[in-house]
């Protein structure tokens, strides 16, 4: 059975054989329930032994007394708001486990049980899956945050009534439409899997393309696409935006409307050739070796181009829609100012090396966006 006709539940324990070559996931469980059930599902993972339990503050006041009558069988129950990652170490010897409550301290949990070898059971609060199944974890030492590499939780046990942040989630589902299309559209030479960029897919369809189906459907979604960023499904310039802006939704109408603009009206400026140094050096990366302007580009571009205005008028017409549920969702707007957004817009290929706007640095058209400014 192809990834994207799994559940949630199964995709994460699952360890799957596909065509791309690659075995993937096999890395977590993902359980539903109601948190009172959690022992039950605790005893398969931590037999008899301490557990340490670490709390997001204002999660563990909604529901420390609840964790606790769950876990009343375990030897020891420490709950804190860890400032910093090295008191974890205080901890005594003897502990089997560690129940993270809350998203801030599933990532203290991954870490502490990654060092130690303990498993970790996350119970998230916020939908998030990036945070839980991410390369890395983003954690608190000596008054910087820094990043470590940290195997995910051995259990998301996840209690729906606890989940916040449906808008945000939401936002960035939809500004997946945006990053599929550039993955369908744009010469790679890395080998790409099918399976990932249809389950992919099929979670923008589980919302029935951007309406909202409540929290757990907005759970599911995130936590498919989660896994498909972990497997190597590269979200691109939409990712790189969003983090610079802040927003993922903000990030998708901006670049979507840019996207449109460009295919619709862009055209060949060989003249305003790009300076590939300077312009590495104002993101702050190293220049590409392989930068050229060979035909087989604007050939591929010529080719391309329809079926990615296409895309991009779609995923505009949707754009209301969007908007709407995001702000039912109790989204908030964000503005950025236009100067901070064109010098984002402009540095994107830089950071992130492929897509529509490669192509727009080589046909020139960003150096006239940035023309008499850059020099600061
Ligand atoms: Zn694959």
């Amino acid at each position: 059975m192809h990834l994207s006709a799994r559940s949630v539940e199964e995709l994460s324990e699952l360890t799957y054989e596909c065509e791309c070559g690659k075995r993937h996931g096999g890395f977590a469980r993902l359980r539903f329930g109601r948190l009172s059930a959690l022992s039950e599902e605790i005893n398969v993972f931590v037999p008899l032994g301490k557990l340490v339990i670490l709390a997001s503050g204002e999660t563990f006041l909604r529901c420390g007394s609840v964790l606790r009558e769950a876990l009343r069988r375990y030897k020891l129950l420490t709950a804190l708001d860890v400032t910093d990652v090295s008191s974890l170490f205080a901890f005594d010897d003897g502990i089997a486990g560690v129940v993270a409550l809350g998203t801030e301290a599933a990532e203290l949990g991954r870490y502490f049980a990654g060092v130690r070898n303990l498993p970790c059971i996350a119970i998230p609060d916020v939908i998030c899956s990036e945070r839980l199944l991410g390369e890395t974890v983003d954690v608190p030492l000596g008054g910087k945050r820094v990043v470590y590499p940290a195997p995910p939780p051995r259990l998301i046990y996840v209690d729906v009534s606890l989940l916040c942040g449906a808008a945000e989630a939401y936002g960035k589902i939809c500004s997946w439409a945006l990053s599929l299309l550039d993955l369908r559209f744009s010469p790679d030479d890395q080998p790409r899997c099918g399976e990932l960029y249809e389950l992919a897919l099929s979670a923008l369809g589980g919302l029935g393309w951007y309406e909202s189906d409540g929290v757990q459907k907005i759970f599911e979604s995130d936590f498919r696409l989660a896994y498909c960023a972990r497997e190597g499904l590269e979200r691109g310039a939409v990712r790189v935006l969003a983090e610079e802006t802040g927003s993922d939704l903000f990030a998708l109408v901006k670049l979507a409307k840019v996207y449109e603009l460009f295919f619709r009206k862009g055209y060949a400026r060989p003249y305003a050739a790009p300076d590939y140094v300077e312009r590495a050096e104002r993101a702050g990366v190293r220049p590409h070796p392989l930068f050229c302007r060979a035909d087989a580009f604007y050939a591929d571009f010529l080719r391309e181009r329809r079926g990615y205005l296409a895309g991009v008028r779609e995923i505009l017409s949707r754009l209301p829609n969007m908007k709407r549920t995001y702000f039912q969702l109790g989204g908030k707007g964000v503005r950025v100012e236009g100067e901070a957004l064109r010098r984002a817009v402009d540095l994107l290929p830089e950071k992130c090396g492929k897509g529509p706007l490669v192509w727009m640095r080589e046909f020139g058209l960003l150096e006239g966006l940035c023309k008499g400014r850059c020099k600061s």
